[in-house]
């Protein structure tokens, strides 16, 4: 009989006179399961069965990872002749005669994990892991999961890992009795012992296990779906993964898989699980910079300093002690100070009211922090990350300060909306080590961060901060120097757009209610109140000399002379006097009719799609610009900026994926008409002339 090794399977006669055959998925680095491994485990099953030497057959991966689950790239491909499907893999080993035992050796996720499910026992070490991931892709799982988890592990602890897509670890496999055994030591030797002990018996086929699907609690399933519809509005996977559940619990196996099936191929075919799994991919990406790669030195930060104790740098600095850095924060007084650190301790003190900490990690993340009045205590510090006022004049006279205090390796670092870094840079003599850290508000919480190229930064600089963003937790975008950098130039853009179509005949609360059911977490005028509208005034006032001549919309301009700053003020375009969620109000509604009236504009009324799609059109518009000037590297960072910095739903992509999906010749229609509308600062961007024309994608833009 041929040996059924192949590329990525390795197979062995084991045991007592070869009694056992052990069959290892060798497809490093996670023992995906492609299409070849796929085909190899099942030839290498079958050439066990017909064995008559065999008895029993033991499955593992080899390396680290048990199977890191299906491989998503060939999702999209269709499967080649003769490969089976997956599940066929999984049936067999469910129907095989002789039984079958998973020696869980490391991650068994997705595929991996319904793989297991499908052997009759299962063998876990103990530093492994198992999960169901799959709806952090917009699908659930294909290969059975929903229908044997629950029979193996409990309904709840099915939910828990099917809806929410979390893992669980070994020690809990054990305890839910879903692994037979938690395995110190060698697991594939235990393995092959512990199939010895059970050849002979009878299959233990998961599908016929039915003691853990008794007293299923349909009031929980409906709490699921209703804190689903909540917490990931639209979102479909895992409202689906929750019926699958229940139709494991209430109909018979068989039956369970096909509903599965056919709702996972629903699913991966849906525009929602191609954004999320684009998602996937985008992020991964946004850590790779061209020129930049593993043999880039990058600088280990182990000492930081912030420069401003406010709303920003008080964040940024719980970033750090988060991270068990140590962090020094820079004010110009005692009271400053004070009233920045009075900040920190309510932000860890809600943490540990809300079960998030202990009292004791917030007391030990304190201790990390410390403050200081002068810049030679900023010394010893790698890096420097200023969040003073926004002011050239000042950042340029802290940088030089900075220049002179700090040692001359490290970085220093500014957290500017706004201001041009070059030339805050200019003010030092290590131009080539100014850089910008742009964190998004709360700082602590907002999971993005824009890391600023300079015209002079080395690489070094360059992958300190890609480095150390991720070692904070977060997701650094790489982007340059120039106009609001990348998120913020967007966000203005689309956001005046929003303001001239409330002059023209929509409510502000009518465009924020358009984009909040569309997905975004808050739709521009919400978002206004929240960042005050004397910020966008002034931000306004600095693009003058960048937009000379725009025409600017002029309610806004009405709120801001009023008084109406927003949130802060108690009232913005929304009156907030019953709280944070602010109401429509009378008064602002008079203003817009009185100003529309005043500027001689008949109001029309607008539906919900032509806001969203003027809005969408504006994004992706300008980010075509911000690619033309090579301000991003790649379209998919974009979506990325938007997704963690900006509240744009996930399960839609980003502005750019959105761009490509409805198809370019469309989105330029409708900047064209924004452009005829607005003038020039909403003029097509080359890019996006050029790819619609094409019928090209944005995705397929290439920087350099
Ligand atoms: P803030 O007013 O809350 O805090 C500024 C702090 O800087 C204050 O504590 C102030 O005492 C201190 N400061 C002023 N002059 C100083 C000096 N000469 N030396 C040292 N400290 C000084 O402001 P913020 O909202 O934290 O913004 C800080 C920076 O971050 C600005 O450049 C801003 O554009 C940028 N930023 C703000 C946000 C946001 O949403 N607030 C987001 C991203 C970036």
């Amino acid at each position: 009989m041929p040996t059924p090794t192949s590329d990525v399977i390795d197979f062995e006669k084991r045991g007592a006179n070869g009694a056992i055959g052990l069959i290892t998925i060798n497809n490093p680095p996670a023992n995906a399961l492609s299409f070849a491994v796929v085909k190899g485990a099942l030839e290498a099953l079958d050439a066990c069965l017909e064995d008559d030497g065999i008895e029993a057959v033991v499955l593992t991966g080899a390396g680290r990872m048990f199977v890191a689950g299906a491989d998503i790239r060939e999702f999209s491909i269709p499967r080649p002749d003769g490969v089976p499907e997956l599940n066929a893999v999984i049936d067999a080993c469910e129907a095989s005669p002789k039984p079958v035992v998973a020696a869980i050796n490391g991650i068994a996720f997705g595929g991996g994990l319904e793989l297991a499910m499908g052997c009759h026992y299962r063998l876990i070490s103990s530093a492994a892991q198992v999960g169901q991931p799959e709806v952090n892709l917009g699908i659930i799982p294909g290969g059975g999961g929903t229908q044997r988890l629950p029979r193996l592990a409990g309904i709840d602890a099915a939910l828990e890992m099917c809806v929410y897509g979390k893992p669980i670890k070994a020690e809990k496999a054990g305890e839910l009795g879903f692994a037979d055994e938690v395995v110190e030591g060698d697991i594939v030797e235990r393995a092959i012992a512990f199939a010895g002990e059970i050849a002979g018996r009878p299959p233990r086929r998961t599908g016929e296990q039915t003691e853990k699907l008794a007293g299923l609690d349909t009031a929980k399933l409906e709490e699921i779906r209703e804190d689903i519809k909540k917490k990931q509005r639209g979102v479909m996977a895992p409202l689906v993964a929750v019926d699958m559940i229940e139709v494991a619990a209430t109909r018979p196996f068989e039956e369970g898989l096909k509903a599965e099936r056919d709702e996972f191929v629903k699913l991966r075919d849906s525009d929602q699980s191609a954004a999320m799994r684009y998602m996937f991919f985008a992020e991964r990406e946004a850590a790779k910079i061209p020129g930049i790669g593993k043999d880039t030195a990058a600088r280990k930060i182990e000492k930081a300093a912030i420069v401003g104790s406010g709303t920003m740098g008080g964040g940024i600095a719980m970033n750090f002690a988060n991270a068990g850095i140590p962090v020094t924060v820079l004010d110009v007084d005692r009271g400053a100070l004070d009233a920045g650190f009075a900040k920190v301790k309510q932000t860890y003190g809600g943490s540990v009211s809300r079960g998030r900490m202990t009292e004791a990690q917030a007391a030990e993340r304190m201790g990390l922090i410390a403050g200081t009045t002068d810049y030679a205590d900023l010394a010893d510090a790698d890096i420097v990350i200023e969040a003073a006022l926004e002011d050239m004049d000042l950042k340029k006279k802290i940088f030089a300060v900075l220049d002179e205090a700090c040692k001359p390796d490290a970085i220093l670092a500014s957290n500017t909306s706004s201001l041009d870094i070059d030339e805050i840079a200019a003010a030092t003599d290590r131009p080539d080590k100014v850089v910008g850290m742009h964190f998004f508000s709360p700082a602590n919480v907002m999971k993005l961060v824009e890391n600023v190229r300079t015209a002079k930064a080395s690489k070094e600089s360059l992958a300190t901060l890609m480095g150390l963003s991720k070692g904070l937790g977060k997701t650094g975008v790489m982007v340059g120097v120039g106009d609001g950098f990348v998120g913020n130039r967007m966000y203005h853009v689309a956001a005046r757009i929003g303001e001239f179509l409330v002059e023209e005949g929509a409510m502000p609360w009518d465009v924020d209610a358009a984009l909040y059911d569309w997905g975004f977490a808050m739709g521009p005028f919400a978002v206004n109140d929240l960042a005050g509208i004397d910020v966008r005034i002034a931000i306004r006032e600095a693009q003058k000399s960048l937009y000379p001549g725009r025409r600017e919309p002029v309610i806004v301009s009405r709120l801001y002379e009023m008084g109406r700053y927003g949130q802060k003020t108690g009232k913005g375009w929304y009156d907030y006097s019953e709280g944070r969620r602010g109401k429509p109000d009378p008064e602002v509604e008079a203003l817009i009719l009185e100003t529309s009236k005043e500027l001689g504009i008949e109001r029309r009324a607008f539906s919900r799609s032509d806001i969203v799609q003027a809005y969408l059109a504006a994004l992706a518009n300008t980010g075509a610009h911000v690619l033309d000037e090579g301000l991003a590297i790649r379209s998919s960072d974009i979506d990325v900026i938007w997704n963690y910095g900006y509240g744009f739903p996930r399960r839609r992509g980003g502005p750019m994926f959105h761009a490509d999906l409805v198809g370019l010749d469309k989105v330029l229609a409708k900047a064209e008409e924004l452009h005829a509308a607005y003038g020039d600062w909403m003029k097509p961007a080359e890019l996006l002339k050029s790819s619609a024309a094409e019928g090209g994608k944005f995705n397929d833009f290439k920087a350099g």
